[in-house]
């Protein structure tokens, strides 16, 4: 075994020293139930995502119980938990009961995954997050941009979330890993935003009409963020807004006026086939250009898996994502190794609840002789907390992205992490249905 597969061993075997025990947690216990439950049984899976994406629109738990019913319907073989909502479900004097229990259920699973309805009501639980030693990004969640007046809300509701956490940061106590890295000063305030959400005239066919619109809220934004000494990440999306947002991104930190500020980043998705090319675009243009604070580079898998696949088989394209789990987590490694190289041109946050990807980008850098402190690890509240308090724990530099938004606004949100969660090949379901850790650590 190689020195990088021992050093990736030991880590990860801490690591899952250091997951607080299920035990001390029962609701999540009975979250990865459910999960286990919606995961085994496609058909019943399929009719719990369509029942939830319905949940926001009803007007009365009558209304939710009967969706629940239909919905159950349409399921061959029902478990018998669910049989038996399904007959109370038939007597209309226990549907509000029922509806109650189910509109319950979605709203428990929904604050799972979001932090608060708006940046003042989360900014309770971000400091508590920072008190135990993990750091946030907040993602402010909305329903897709048609017009110039939602992009506009949307603008303003980004710049007010600056704003009030700018207001309350400077009172959290100080957390020297969370605030400093060979680069320098980390800012506290961390906001992530969606381009889409900024134009509605994002289209693949006319690319630059929705760079230029979505500028001219994004530069705004971009002063504010310098002023208050905040950081600004900028999510990335399907492949069809790729090239714009990407294009879009770095014109702007090229402007003399952003040099100083403020700190910014960009994502890289891994499941991309051309991904390694992107990366090399990226770094020639952080190596080029003059910034203050190094360009932040997060790398993910990517969250879009399903659709890329659908969509080029629609259209008979050559599919742009790895088909084979295992190529996409090699070259996430691979492109791991590539950011670690090109430090301090770039700083470097790698996004997974993977224990393996993790502790393979923990121990490369170490390996390297990199500084723990100069590695970033990033989360999901709601999918990746024990990953998060292993990591604070032991001491790594762990933010926590959390969404903020009302119930309506999250549910796409909580449907995506639902499918994520309980895919088959997700390491997350892998390791619910106990799969060994030496499996779960192994090469891919
Ligand atoms: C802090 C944070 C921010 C994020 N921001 C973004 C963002 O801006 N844009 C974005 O797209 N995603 C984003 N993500 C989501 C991220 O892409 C998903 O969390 C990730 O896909 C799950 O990967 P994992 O390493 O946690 O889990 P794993 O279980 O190891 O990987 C699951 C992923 O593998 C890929 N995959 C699944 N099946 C296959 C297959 N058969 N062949 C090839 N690949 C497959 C998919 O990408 C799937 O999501 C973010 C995640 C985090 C933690």
């Amino acid at each position: 075994m190689s020195e990088l597969e021992r050093e990736i061993r030991r880590t990860g075997e801490q690591l899952a020293d250091s997951f607080p025990s299920t035990v001390r947690h029962p609701v999540r216990a009975l979250d990865a139930r459910a999960m286990d439950l919606a995961a085994r049984d496609r058909e019943l899976r399929a009719a719990l995502f369509r029942f939830v994406d319905v949940v926001p629109a009803c007007r009365s738990l009558d209304d939710v119980a009967r969706h629940l019913r239909d919905f159950l319907d349409e399921v061959p073989d029902v478990p018998p938990s669910l049989s038996a909502a399904m007959r109370i479900a038939d007597v209309r004097a226990a549907r509000p009961a029922l509806g109650a229990a189910a509109a319950a259920g979605v709203k428990h699973m929904a604050h799972r995954f979001i932090v608060g309805q708006t940046p003042g009501d989360a900014v309770r639980v971000l400091r508590a997050l920072w008190e135990r030693g993990v750091a946030s990004t907040v993602d402010l969640l909305g329903e897709a941009t048609v017009t110039a007046g939602e992009a506009d809300a949307y603008a303003g509701r980004c710049r007010e979330a600056l704003e009030d956490l700018a207001r309350e940061t400077p009172g959290w106590p100080a957390r020297d890993v969370l605030e400093r890295d060979a680069s320098g000063r980390l800012p506290r305030v961390n906001v992530s935003v969606k381009i889409s959400a900024l134009t509605p005239l994002l289209r693949p066919d006319a690319p630059a009409l929705g760079e230029r619109d979505a500028a001219e809220r994004l530069r705004p934004l971009l002063r504010r963020a310098r002023e208050l000494a905040a950081h600004v990440h900028i999510d990335m999306e399907s492949l069809d807004s790729r090239e714009a947002v990407l294009e879009l991104v770095l014109d702007l930190l090229s402007e003399a006026e952003f040099e100083p500020g403020p700190s910014a980043g960009i994502v890289l998705q891994a499941y991309l086939r051309d991904s390694a090319q992107q990366l090399d675009t990226v770094l020639d243009w952080a190596r080029a250009t003059r910034r203050h604070a190094p360009l932040q580079v997060r790398l993910v898998k990517g969250a879009y898996w399903d659709h890329e696949l659908v969509e080029a088989r629609q259209h008979g394209w050559p599919t742009p994502v790895f088909e084979i789990k295992a190529d996409c987590d090699r070259n996430f490694e691979a492109l791991t190794r590539t950011l670690l190289d090109a430090r301090p041109a770039v700083r470097v946050a790698v996004a997974s609840h993977n224990l393996r990807s993790v502790s393979h980008a923990i121990a490369y850098n170490r390996l390297s002789g990199g500084d723990d402190g100069d590695l970033e690890i990033q989360v999901l509240r709601g999918l990746g907390d024990e990953l998060q308090d292993a990591l604070a724990a032991r001491g790594f530099r762990v933010r926590t992205y959390c969404p903020v938004g009302d119930l309506v606004a999250g549910m796409a949100y909580l449907v995506r992490r639902l499918l994520e969660n309980t895919s088959n090949e997700s390491f997350l379901h892998e390791r619910a249905t106990g799969m060994a850790l030496e499996e779960l650590l192994a090469a891919p």
